[in-house]
């Protein structure tokens, strides 16, 4: 329907975790529901996946409450393995401790499942106005590297530094995922967003990548954007872009912009694409403690984001149906969550959807 979730690039999907592991017709997909509002829309999706009946078996794995010392985090091997093994699954939202000294949970699962790119569409949903109507954006994030390979440490008391690594093997790797988007999607630009006036060894390496990507697909228009102008561009006509590429900080920022232009977090999904074909599907946003246990969270996102893990998937016709009754609920206007200007709980949102499917 709306082009954005069609499969992501085929041949990096490897098809071998099929039903034929669990002995029934079900597919194995790993769940975490998440913290903060994690559990709440991670129930959403459960409900919608049964009423539309979609033939997946969750296989539920929380957040642990004590450091797995094989994954220096919060997050068990276990989890990690039935990712591994089923390769594809749903991720809720997980929390971050600010300076508690252990490996944040997203960065261990990235580095841990080599989730090398994260796409993230952002297009404008029809029958919920903002300033634009013709937002249709794909953001491609580099997810292992950049400012956030966890390479912090103090010099001197005062002084403190962070390493922001950029390779040219993750760099190629990104942009080959983003320039073979673009072309299986039918997209015509891809634009490298970089800083690299000012750094010029990283971003210099991560567009010199780029650019040797670009020669290989002479029908997509390629061009490189410095990121502040970027996003003065983004704000002011953000029909003027099309697939977007760049390092990891710079795609963590300009997603939550891009989701600024369409109505706000609730609303933007993303998958994460690994080595071996994984397909992890998260919202973009993080756990919303202000709202967390109080009902009011918009599931839309993590529903969008379990839509293009079906399409992953191939089941595009339970894809198509979901995705028509979320985007019919939200423009009939009737049942909205607060954040889309609505008096709507989640659970009543849910229920709205699914009366749609
Ligand atoms: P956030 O995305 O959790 O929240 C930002 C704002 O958006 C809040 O006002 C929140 O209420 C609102 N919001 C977010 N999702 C919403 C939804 N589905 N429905 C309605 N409103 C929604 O960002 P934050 O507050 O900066 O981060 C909270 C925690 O989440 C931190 O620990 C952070 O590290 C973590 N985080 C995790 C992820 C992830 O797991 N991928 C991503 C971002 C942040």
């Amino acid at each position: 329907a709306y082009g954005i979730f069609s499969s992501p690039n085929p041949s990096f999907v490897d098809r071998s975790f099929s039903s034929a592991a669990s002995g029934s017709n079900l597919i194995r997909a790993t769940l975490f529901p998440g913290d903060g509002i994690g559990p709440e829309i991670a129930e959403s999706v459960k409900q919608v996946f049964r009423v539309a009946e979609v033939p997946i078996e969750w296989e539920e794995h929380f957040v642990g409450t004590e450091i797995d010392p094989r994954t220096q985090s919060f997050l068990t091997w276990e989890s990690l393995e039935s990712v591994r093994r089923n390769k594809v699954g749903l991720k809720g939202p997980m929390a971050t401790p600010i300076g508690k000294g252990h490996r944040s949970l997203n960065l261990t699962l990235r580095k841990e499942l080599n989730l090398y790119a994260n796409v993230r569409p952002c297009y404008s949903l029809p029958g919920y106005k903002t300033k634009y109507d013709d937002v249709d954006l794909i953001t491609i994030r580099e997810n292992t590297e950049g400012e956030y390979s966890g390479l912090e440490h103090q010099v001197v008391r005062g002084v403190v530094e962070s390493l922001k690594i950029i390779t040219r093997q993750a760099s190629l790797r990104v942009a080959e995922y983003a320039f073979h988007y673009a072309k299986t999607h039918g997209r015509e630009r891809v634009s490298a967003i970089h800083k690299a006036n000012i750094m010029q060894k990283t971003d210099g390496l991560f567009l010199k990548c780029c650019r040797e990507v670009a020669e290989k697909y002479p029908e997509i228009v390629y061009e490189e954007v410095v990121i502040d102008n970027c996003c003065m561009m983004l704000v002011k006509n953000p029909s003027l872009f099309d697939v977007l590429v760049m390092p990891n900080l710079y795609g963590d920022i300009i997603s939550d912009l891009c989701a600024g232009l369409i109505g706000g977090l609730g609303l933007t999904p993303s998958c994460n694409i690994g080595e071996g074909g994984i397909a992890l599907a998260e919202a973009v946003h993080g756990s919303a403690p202000d709202i967390a246990g109080k009902n009011l969270a918009n599931p839309t996102a993590l529903l969008l984001s379990a839509v293009s893990m079906l399409r992953h998937l191939d089941l595009h016709d339970k894809a198509d149906r979901i995705q028509d009754a979320v985007l019919k609920t939200i423009a009939e206007g009737k049942y909205r969550t607060g954040d889309l200007g609505g008096k709507s709980t989640t659970t009543d949102f849910t229920k709205a959807i699914c009366d749609h499917l």
